[in-house]
């Protein structure tokens, strides 16, 4: 398969220090690739390094098959950088601004004007079209600033916290149209600090932590990698959840005496249930609550990434 990105081996060093230690990375073309990583991890300056915006010190990284130090003109050709990096002008409606950029893009003033019309409908801008950006919501902000992106759909787009600050309606819709964007051909690459957003949108994963790939995989891959299921027992008095310490015996049992509850790890099928559940009542230190809990990105990113990253910086 010919991947969208192509990323080998790749340094990058700021004064004496190495930010990116020998980064690979491969992005299969129309899907979503969620880049993780703690404050400092070098999210940023990957993406930077992506986007032709500065270079690198080794390695090599290619986009939609163009190399990103030889070919920058081709590289710049079939990227979008939308998020941070927002080109919505505030002045502007919509409408305005579709067209500017369609018109920068060298579309006739036909082309323009229809490729705006096709953009209102499909990214739902239609009531606010023509009135000035600065009055918009985040949500509708947002939309805006993915339509002017795909005024000329790009082959590659990345994509910046893009629902960072929006009401969880507005965030759905935002992760919908991406999905669709996606579900045209377009890959994109994401940058998030937002777990959830990461697991509801990415096909894949890369976590970066101190310069390297540290781990990379569909989102389930990289949760089982972590963690199990647990079995979450959830006690009312001290001495039901000792006497259900003392009855299960598992080293794999980890309690919070605080909270009264016990985590067991469990593959959740009836007879393991059963089992422990009879186990416990005969030791009478039945629970008062049973939940079960699959592991989350948090886990992965707590477990995968080192804490004192920015510390060290
Ligand atoms: P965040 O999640 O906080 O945005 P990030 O993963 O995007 O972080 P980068 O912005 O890529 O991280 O930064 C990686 C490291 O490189 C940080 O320690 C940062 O201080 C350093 N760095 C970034 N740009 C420069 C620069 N122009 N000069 C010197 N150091 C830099």
């Amino acid at each position: 398969m010919t991947y969208t990105v192509e990323v080998q081996s790749l340094m990058k060093s700021y004064g004496g220090t190495e930010v990116l230690r020998g980064v690979d990375l491969a992005i299969a073309p129309g899907s979503v690739h969620g880049l993780l990583g703690a404050n400092g991890a070098g999210k940023t300056t990957l993406v930077r390094i992506l986007a032709t915006l500065i270079g690198y010190d080794g390695g090599s990284a290619r986009v939609a098959g163009h190399d990103v130090a030889r070919e920058a003109h081709a590289v710049r050709g079939a990227i979008s950088l939308t998020g941070q990096y927002a080109a919505v002008d505030e002045v502007l409606t919509a409408r305005e601004n579709l067209t500017m950029v369609a018109r920068l893009r060298r579309l006739s003033r036909a082309e323009s004007a229809a490729r705006t019309d096709e953009l209102v409908a499909r990214f739902d801008l239609g009531a606010i079209v023509d009135r000035r950006a600065s009055t918009y919501s985040g949500g509708q902000r947002r939309r805006l600033d993915l339509a002017m992106s795909m005024v000329v759909p790009p082959t590659l787009l990345f994509l910046d916290e893009p629902t960072t600050g929006l009401d969880p309606r507005s965030r759905d819709q935002v992760w919908a149209t991406v999905r669709e964007l996606a579900d045209t051909g377009v890959t994109v690459l994401l940058t998030t600090q937002h777990l959830e957003e990461a697991d509801q949108l990415a096909d894949r994963i890369s976590v970066l932590d101190g310069g390297r790939v540290v781990a990379d995989g569909t989102p389930e891959e990289l949760k089982t990698q972590v963690a199990g299921e647990v079995l979450r027992l959830t006690y009312g008095d001290a001495a039901t959840y000792g006497a259900a310490l003392a009855a299960l015996r598992t080293p794999e049992a980890t309690g919070d005496p605080v909270l009264l509850t016990l985590d067991v790890p469990s593959n959740g099928t009836p007879d393991s249930l059963r089992y422990l559940l009879d186990t416990l009542a005969v030791a009478e230190a039945s629970p008062r609550r049973v939940s079960m809990h699959a592991p989350s990105l948090d886990d992965v990113f707590l477990t995968l990434t080192a804490p004192t990253q920015e510390a060290h910086r």
